[in-house]
C-alpha cells in the first residue's frame, strides 16, 4: 500500500453506493444495466483505492465534499429538530450558521449570531 491513495469520503460513498445497488439488484434481477453500474462503480472505487496519483484523487475528494457538504449539514438540521422537542434550528440563508430558537412563538424574526442577517420563520 505504500504509495497508495487509500480510502476517503469518496471512495467509501462509492462503497455504500455499490452495497445499496447490489441489494437492490436482489429485486431487478434481469437488469443488466444495473450489473454494469456495480461493476463500474467498483473498478472506479478499485482505481482511486490503488491510485500513486494522490494530488488528483484528493482535489476529486475535495470536489464531492464540497458538494456533499451543505446536504449533510440539512441532515443533521433535520435530525436535530426530530429529536429536541423543545427547540427548533434554522439555517441562515446568508452564511449557513446553524441557529437554534425555542420552539412554540409563532412566526419570529431571527437574527443570526454569526452574521446579523435576519429573517423571519414559524417556530
Ligand atoms: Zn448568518
Amino acid at each position: 500500500m505504500r504509495g497508495r491513495y487509500g480510502d476517503d469520503g469518496l471512495n467509501r460513498f462509492i462503497m455504500v453506493t455499490m452495497y445499496i445497488l447490489i441489494f437492490l439488484s436482489l429485486f431487478f434481477r434481469d437488469n443488466t444495466l444495473l450489473y454494469w453500474v456495480i461493476l463500474v462503480g467498483f473498478m472506479v472505487h478499485n482505481f482511486r483505492f490503488f491510485s500513486r496519483n494522490i494530488s488528483q484523487r484528493r482535489k476529486e475528494n475535495n470536489f464531492f465534499l464540497k458538494v456533499v457538504r451543505p446536504l449533510r449539514s440539512r441532515w443533521v438540521v433535520l435530525k436535530k429538530n426530530i429529536n429536541d422537542r423543545n427547540h427548533k434550528v434554522f439555517i441562515c440563508p446568508q452564511c449557513n450558521g446553524k441557529v437554534r430558537i425555542p420552539k412554540g412563538h409563532g412566526k419570529v424574526a431571527i437574527t443570526c449570531p454569526y452574521c446579523r442577517h435576519e429573517f423571519t420563520k414559524r417556530s
